[in-house]
């Protein structure tokens, strides 16, 4: 019960428990010290009382004795005058006698202050007395007289009527008769106030009353205590409270047998005063001591508690993942600093170690820069600092040709490369904040807190022109140049990883559109982010044999006769049905996964080889990528598929376009050349949109011209393509090169390419790609078709 009060009450706090139990510990001493002082002054107090009262008896008794002792000598000079004890033995009746004793009485008595006076002869019959009829007093005289005489008995009190007197007694000579002479006088006020004074105690003469209460005679005590007295029950009483003081008494008798007794007074109080100036002093002393106590047992609780705490907080600290702060404390040297010590100890350990998976988990090992996971947060620590109205903007960027050059010139170089990479962009990141991280391969990406998408823009407007600088490591020099995607919080994202998908969005975006740079804009999204996520499907739609061959009839225009088909490929995706290759063509170049879709679409040309030619097709035309064309081992590779399936290079016309020659023109060409060699016919796709001359073109070793479908597809009502496309045709023709039309969508476009000579055309208007199987079916009806034409014409 009482524990568990102790619990409830327990204070929380250290410090206020090492207060509050040294106090009570203090207190609880102090308070037994106090309490023992105070029975031991009381003790002393009455025994000093004691004995000082026992001084004042002897005070009183030596007052007495002091004052008999004066009127013993003068009383006995009286009694052995001649003359008064010649008058004294005259016969009883001689005349005078009488008269002459009472005057020599009376002017003793007048010169040593007694009240009463007598002459007692030895067969103790009064004389004479003084005053003459001594009433009460006549016959205690002759009892003091006759003790004297009997016992020599000289100066006793007794009482007369209430009254105690002392008597003093003196003898006469035998040769007068013998006798005694006694004097009186009354103890009164004045000899009780010498008593007082000199003991500084009360005294009273205290005769018992009627049923034995004192009744109380002359005393020195103020009349408040006189009435208290009065009304107290017993002569026996040790204490007594008068006037509200306690009071020891201490008794004397007065006289042998007499009834009536002296009452010497002390005040307890007062003896105990100087001790109560002690005691107080005492408390003083206890209630500072109490003070000073609390004031310095806070202080060592505090010195205590306050590193204690300290420790706590530091503890709690590195338990949030907080280990930046050192512990306090450290350099006292007690156990406490020691204890702090091995925490600061365990704090840097953890810190290091912490710091290690840090690095590992956030750092990017071969450029030292920031990684994706440390970027990301990053982000999101500037989009939470950010204040209201600033911006922040993610800058992604990913290298042109990158896969390429690590392929040719090997993962080392390629490393290089990246840290040549790395370096440069750190050298452009020049505000506090921002940050630059690389992501992934060959994708880097800016932080820029507290900026726009105009500013994003000028930074990677910067990072542009640095990058035009060509790059030397050891003997090559690389033409660096990378696309930039850029996203903006918030009007692009609300969040962190959103933002960093809009950036990346809009960073495949400029790729695809071979733009350097792009703002992230939501039309953007529909087609990048399904294009992105296919992008990883689209790796195992190979194995899964999702890709599917399809082929786009080519016709000669002069006679309308089916000469060969143009290769297509499409996705057959599970659940997105047919994808258009414009979808997932340039990304598959982008990670370099074309060059195995082009030998798969080759191979399945190849393979259709046999059947197309029974169909009467002269030849069929392959898509390459620029990936392909700078792959040095195409040509041996295509000549392998050829050889397995014994198929003639010469049945193959491999299409390219300019701006892949144009990225690395020395390299394509050789390629080109090798192609040649082995027997491939070329061709320049989509020509028109490059900006390569003809002349140009007609150095390489190509065999045909491809007039992109955007001049022919309207030729017939815009004048302009239709200018172009027929000079184009003219200065071809005279460089030896066959001509086709693709886009060919109208009988009109197809009758007026025929008037321009141009040598072959495709298109929507003669048919759409194909599946492969479907083409024998194809072709019958078109034969058909085109006997039942001419039997019209015959
Ligand atoms: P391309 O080489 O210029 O192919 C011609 C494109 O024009 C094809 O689009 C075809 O369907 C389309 N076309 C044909 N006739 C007409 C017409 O009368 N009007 C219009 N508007 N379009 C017509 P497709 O199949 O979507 O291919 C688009 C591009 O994808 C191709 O352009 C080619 O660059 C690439 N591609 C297609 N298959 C392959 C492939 O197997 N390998 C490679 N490397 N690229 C391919
Ligand atoms: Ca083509
Ligand atoms: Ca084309």
């Amino acid at each position: 019960m009482i524990k568990a009060l102790l619990a409830r009450w327990a204070p929380r706090r250290l410090s206020t428990r090492i207060v509050a139990t040294s106090l009570v510990l203090l207190l609880a001493v102090q308070l037994a010290g106090l309490g023992m002082l105070r029975t031991t002054i009381e003790r002393n107090a009455v025994v000093q009382l004691v004995s000082e009262l026992e001084v004042a008896e002897g005070i009183w008794h030596s007052e007495l004795q002091s004052r008999a002792g004066g009127m013993q000598i003068a009383t006995e000079l009286l009694a052995l005058d001649t003359g008064f004890g010649s008058s004294f033995a005259l016969p009883e009746d001689a005349p005078d006698r009488r008269a002459t004793l009472e005057s020599a009485l009376e002017s003793l008595a007048t010169r040593i202050g007694a009240t009463v006076a007598a002459a007692v002869g030895q067969d103790l019959r009064t004389r004479a007395s003084q005053p003459a009829e001594a009433g009460a007093a006549g016959p205690v005289m002759q009892q003091v007289a006759a003790r004297f005489l009997a016992e020599k008995t000289r100066a006793p009190v007794q009482m007369v009527g209430d009254q105690p007197f002392q008597f003093i007694a003196a003898p006469l000579r035998p040769q007068v008769g013998g006798g005694a002479v006694v004097m009186g006088f009354p103890l009164d006020a004045a000899l009780l106030q010498v008593v007082r004074t000199k003991s500084r105690m009360h005294v009273v003469i205290v005769s018992p009353g009627p049923g034995g209460a004192p009744a109380a005679g002359i005393s020195t005590l103020p009349p408040a205590q006189q009435q208290d007295l009065a009304a107290l029950r017993t002569m026996a009483a040790e204490r007594v409270t008068l006037g509200g003081e306690s009071m020891r008494v201490h008794r004397v008798a007065l006289g042998e047998g007499l009834p009536a007794q002296l009452w010497l007074l002390g005040s307890i109080d007062h003896a105990k005063a100087p001790y109560q100036e002690v005691q107080r002093d005492l408390v003083a002393i206890t209630v500072a001591a109490m003070l000073m106590f609390a004031l310095g047992s806070l202080y060592t609780a505090r010195r205590i508690t306050t590193p204690l705490r300290a420790l706590l907080q530091g503890s709690r600290r590195i338990g949030r993942g907080d280990y930046s702060q050192p512990m306090q404390h450290t350099a006292r040297r007690d156990e406490i600093g020691r204890l702090a010590l091995s925490f600061d100890q365990m704090r840097e350990d953890i810190a290091t170690r912490v710091t290690e998976v840090r690095r590992l988990a956030y750092w990017d090992r071969l450029t030292d820069l920031p990684n994706r996971a440390q970027f990301r947060e990053a982000v999101q620590t500037a989009i939470e600092r950010a204040e209201p109205g600033r911006h922040v903007s993610v800058v992604m960027l990913d290298l042109d040709r990158f896969k390429p050059v690590n392929d040719v010139l090997g993962y080392a170089f390629g490393d290089r490369l990246l840290q040549a990479v790395a370096g440069r962009l750190a050298g452009q990141v020049l505000r506090h904040g921002d940050m630059v991280a690389r992501l992934s391969g060959d994708e880097f990406a800016l932080l820029l807190p507290d900026s726009d998408a105009a500013m994003a823009m000028a930074v990677a407007d910067r990072i542009a022109e640095v990058f035009e600088l060509p790059l030397v490591l050891g003997e090559h020099t690389i033409d660096l140049r990378a696309g930039f995607g850029i996203g903006c919080w918030p009007e692009h994202a609300a969040d962190a990883d959103t933002l960093l998908s809009r950036a990346e969005v809009a960073l495949y975006a400029a790729k695809h559109k071979a733009t350097a740079m792009l703002v992230y804009s939501a039309a953007l999204d529909s087609s990048s982010a399904q294009s992105l996520s296919l992008l990883s499907e689209l790796k195992s739609a190979l194995d899964k044999d999702e890709l599917r061959l399809f082929l786009q009839p080519k016709f000669a225009s002069a006679t309308g006769a089916l000469v060969g088909a143009e290769a297509l490929v499409r996705w057959l995706h599970p659940t997105r049905g047919m994808v258009p290759p414009m979808q997932f063509i340039p990304f598959a170049e982008q990670t370099g996964f074309v060059r195995q879709l082009t030998l798969w679409i080759f191979e399945a040309c190849v393979r259709e080889w046999p059947s197309l030619q029974g169909l009467g097709l002269q030849r069929l035309s392959v898509n390459l990528s620029t990936r392909d064309l700078l792959d040095p081992e195409l040509p041996e590779k295509l000549s392998a598929i050829l050889q397995r399936h014994g198929a003639p290079a010469g049945a193959f016309c491999l299409e390219i376009t300019e701006s892949m020659i144009m990225e690395e023109p020395e390299r394509a060409e050789a390629t080109l050349n090798r192609l040649a060699a082995a027997g491939f016919k070329l061709s320049i796709d989509d020509y028109g949109t490059g900006h390569s001359s003809l002349s140009y073109v007609a150095g390489l070793p190509v065999h045909e011209l491809k007039i992109d479908k955007s001049f022919v597809m309207d030729m017939d009502k815009n004048t302009k393509h239709a200018t172009i496309v027929r000079s184009t045709i003219d200065l071809a023709h005279n460089l030896g090169l066959s001509v086709v039309a693709e886009g060919v969508e109208t009988a009109a476009v197809w009758a007026q390419l025929a008037s321009l000579q141009c040598d072959e055309g495709q298109g929507y208007h003669m048919s759409k790609p194909l599946p492969a199987p479907d083409l024998p079916a194809f072709v019958a009806r078109w034969r058909e078709r085109q006997q039942q034409a001419a039997a019209a014409l015959a």
